[in-house]
């Protein structure tokens, strides 16, 4: 089976007819949908396919267990109209590579292993890379047991609707124990490599990164009778933070972004009497992300402040810095040097299913080049003879970790 025809069968699964992006959610019929390819797939290749009790994706060629298992994958699902290749081409990928292995006629010495991570993107239940992280203990099933989608759906239902029960749902050691490296070849969102002339990338780590709540709190007013110097409008603080930001981020070569905004009571003709503002902060190292943070926290209180506004920070969530297991990662680039395919090393800001398992086996990851750079959005892309080279990449890649 080439990538070509794998990606087409997969293509439409999900697709928004308007919008022509992607809406795979956790658990779904789009979900649902994508976890029979997954398992159609597997079984036309010969895997032995199994759910773990996280609603993990497994796809085995030999007997996990006994030999350290070399594993490869990515995820299915998607953010609100994301694209077609942040996650999906990481696991098309992966059987792409196993299909060629098969064909060369290659016997690989330990199991090779293909995985499709649950609700990586956290789209449904807010939590990302939710499938890694219970099956690390990176999160508590009684946490994610907690969570709860938009409609107010609990993650035991939303399962349970779905044919699988989450009363197992948690940390599994054993299959973790039979699992000897990891690596996910993912799109790469950004353009570093499109501006190197380079076609396929090895993963120097992962930017730690974090999400902060603003909370403005002014007072409701009418937009038409309320003299300006008599207002306490918490929207005028919010901008003003939404540009501070923009500065600190420059200031401290890192990201910050303000994406997500309620305003209430969100009529167009009354002052909001709240707002509420999330931050997405990324910084190279915890230093500046911690520096970033609190310069952006300063400005949001000194424009408050001006405005008769009370402004409170709630912190979300913060995921430390990733390094990759430097070994693996340098034989990474070792075995694709040798197999003629130019692979510098790139950082990245975006979290991935790999910079969770790493605080547990070693892991890495490739990145394909995306010409445009645009993630989490259907303009998101990759010319179908980088993906081939992509499939090369693997295929050299699980030869050599599964040749002994
Ligand atoms: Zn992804």
């Amino acid at each position: 089976m080439t990538f070509a025809e794998l990606w087409a069968e997969l293509l439409p699964v999900g697709r928004d007819e308007f919008t022509g992006g992607y809406r795979r959610y956790s658990w779904t019929t789009a979900d649902a949908a994508c976890r029979a390819w997954f398992a159609r797939t597997a079984t036309q290749l010969g895997l032995r396919t199994d759910c773990d009790r996280n609603g993990n994706l497994w796809a085995w060629w030999g007997r996990p267990g006994g030999m350290q298992a070399v594993v490869t994958g990515s995820h299915l699902d998607s953010v609100p109209d994301g694209g077609a290749y942040d996650g999906p081409l990481g696991v098309v990928s992966a059987f792409a590579a196993v299909s060629q292995l098969r064909s060369d006629g290659f016997r690989p010495a330990r199991p090779i292993g293909v995985a499709a991570f649950t609700e990586e993107e956290g789209a449904r239940f807010g939590v990302a890379c939710l499938g890694s992280r219970l099956l690390t203990g990176a999160i508590t099933p009684e946490a994610a047991s907690a969570l709860r989608d938009g409609d107010g759906v609990a993650l035991a239902d939303a399962m349970a609707a779905a044919g699988r029960d989450a009363s197992g749902i948690g940390p599994d050691e054993d299959l973790l124990a039979g699992i000897g490296a990891f690596v996910e070849l993912h799109i790469e969102q950004g353009k570093a490599l499109a501006d190197l002339g380079a076609v396929i990338g090895v993963a120097d780590g992962i930017w730690p990164h974090g999400r902060w709540r603003f909370d403005f709190a002014g007072r409701a007013d009418h937009a038409g009778t309320t003299r300006l110097a008599d207002r306490q409008d918490p929207m005028l603080p919010y901008a003003a933070t939404v540009l501070a930001a923009r500065t600190s981020a420059e200031r401290c070569g890192a990201l910050a972004t303000f994406a997500k905004v309620v305003a209430e009571p969100g009529a167009a003709n009354a002052i909001s009497s709240r707002v509420q503002a999330w931050l997405d902060a990324r910084a190279p190292d915890e230093a500046t992300l911690d520096l970033l943070v609190s310069q952006v926290s300063t400005a949001a209180a000194a424009a408050a402040g001006q405005h008769g506004v009370a402004v409170r920070q709630h912190r979300e969530s913060v995921t430390p810095p990733v390094s990759f297991d430097r070994g693996l990662r340098d034989r990474l680039a070792a075995v694709l040097a040798a197999a003629g395919i130019a692979a510098p090393l790139v950082p990245t800001g975006a979290g991935h299913d790999a910079g969770v398992l790493a605080a547990r086996i070693p892991a890495g990851m490739l990145f394909v080049r995306n010409p445009s750079g645009v993630s989490h959005s259907p303009a998101e892309h990759a010319e179908m003879a980088d993906c081939e080279t992509g499939v090369a990449a693997l295929a050299a890649v699980l030869a050599d970790l599964a040749a002994q």
